[in-house]
C-alpha cells in the first residue's frame, strides 16, 4: 500500500462531499476536516483516515498534500508536511467578478479539485450506500442562508402531492421549519434533522428522489446516487458547485441572479423573486422527472 495523500477540507458540508469525486483516484487518503463533518468524510472514497482540523493532528509526512481549502489556515497546515503540495485555484477573482457583473462563470469546483490533485474526477456514485429505493420522497427544506430558502407552503404543497412516504431532512437547525412545513402539509411526514448523519443516510437509502436547495445535503444526496432535483435562488447552477447528474430549477429570467456567492440574510432587491416566485409546479415536474413518475 502507498503512503497516503493528505487532503485538507475544513467546510462546508457540501465542498467536503465534492472531494469525493477525487479521493477514490488519490487514496489511500487522510481527510483533515471539522468534527462536525467527519461522519461524512469517512464515506469518501479512498479515504482510510479523518483526522481533526489541527496542525497537531497532521502525519510528519504523505506521499502528496492536497489543500482543497486555500485559506491561510490550510496553507500553514499543508507546509508543516512534507511531501509535494498542491492547491485547490479559489477563483475568488471570478466568483467576485460572475457576482458584481453577471459575468461567466468559472470552471466548476470538482474539476478545480481534479486539476488540483492531477487526478480525472470520478463518475457518480461516490459515496457507496445499500440504496433499496421505495416510494419515499425526501425533501430538504431548510438552507443555512435565509435568501437560499424556499418558502415553507412550497415545500409542504410538494409533501401533499406525493401519494408516498415523505421524509424531512435537516440539521438540528433546521427542525423548526420542517416542522412548519409538516403541519401545513397536514400530512404526517418523517422528520430527520439531526446533529449528525445516521437518520440521514439511512433515509437516503430507501428515498426515490431528494429535493434540496443549493445545500450540503443535495450534494450528499447526489454523492450517494439518488436522484436529485436542486432547486436555486441567489446562487446559479452554473456557478461552480453543481456537478451531478439530476434536475436544477431555477429562474432564468431574473438579471440579479446570481446575488451572492454562498447566499445571504436578505434580498438585496427586496422582493426574494427567484425563490418567491419559483412555483410548485416547476419542482413537482422536476422531481418527477427524475424518480421516473410519482406514487
Ligand atoms: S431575487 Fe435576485 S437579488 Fe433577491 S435573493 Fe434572489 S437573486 Fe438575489
Amino acid at each position: 500500500v502507498s503512503e497516503p495523500a493528505v487532503v485538507l477540507r475544513r467546510s462546508s458540508l457540501g465542498d467536503v462531499v465534492l472531494a469525493g469525486g477525487i479521493t477514490g483516484a488519490l487514496g489511500p487518503v487522510i481527510f483533515h476536516t471539522r468534527a462536525a463533518w467527519a461522519e461524512v468524510a469517512a464515506r469518501l472514497p479512498g479515504v482510510v483516515e479523518v483526522r481533526p482540523w489541527s496542525l497537531a493532528a497532521l502525519p510528519e509526512r504523505a506521499r502528496l498534500v492536497v489543500d482543497l481549502q486555500a485559506s491561510l489556515e490550510s496553507a500553514r497546515m499543508a507546509r508543516r508536511v512534507r511531501g509535494p503540495r498542491r492547491r485547490v485555484d479559489p477563483a475568488r477573482l471570478r466568483r467576485h467578478l460572475r457576482v458584481a457583473f453577471k459575468t461567466a462563470p468559472p470552471p466548476t469546483l470538482l474539476s478545480r479539485y481534479a486539476a488540483a490533485a492531477g487526478v480525472v474526477a470520478q463518475p457518480h456514485p461516490w459515496i457507496g450506500i445499500p440504496r433499496t429505493p421505495g416510494p419515499t420522497l425526501l425533501l430538504a427544506p431548510g438552507a443555512a442562508w435565509a435568501t437560499k430558502r424556499w418558502p415553507e407552503d412550497r415545500w409542504a404543497d410538494l409533501a401533499r402531492r406525493w401519494g408516498g412516504p415523505v421524509v424531512l431532512l435537516g440539521g438540528a437547525d433546521d427542525r423548526e421549519r420542517c416542522e412548519t412545513v409538516q403541519r401545513l402539509s397536514g400530512r404526517d411526514l418523517e422528520l430527520a434533522c439531526e446533529q449528525g448523519f445516521g437518520q440521514t443516510f439511512r433515509a437516503l437509502e430507501r428515498g426515490a428522489v431528494l429535493v434540496a436547495g443549493d445545500t450540503g445535503l443535495l450534494h450528499l444526496g447526489a454523492a450517494c446516487g439518488v436522484p436529485v432535483a436542486g432547486i436555486f435562488g441567489p446562487t446559479h447552477s452554473t456557478d461552480g458547485h453543481w456537478c451531478h447528474p439530476g434536475a436544477t430549477v431555477e429562474r432564468d429570467d431574473l438579471p440579479c441572479r446570481p446575488c451572492s456567492r454562498f447566499g445571504g440574510t436578505t434580498c438585496p432587491a427586496g422582493d426574494h423573486a427567484c425563490l418567491a416566485g419559483l412555483p410548485v409546479e416547476r419542482v413537482w415536474q422536476a422531481l418527477t422527472a427524475v424518480a421516473g413518475g410519482a406514487p
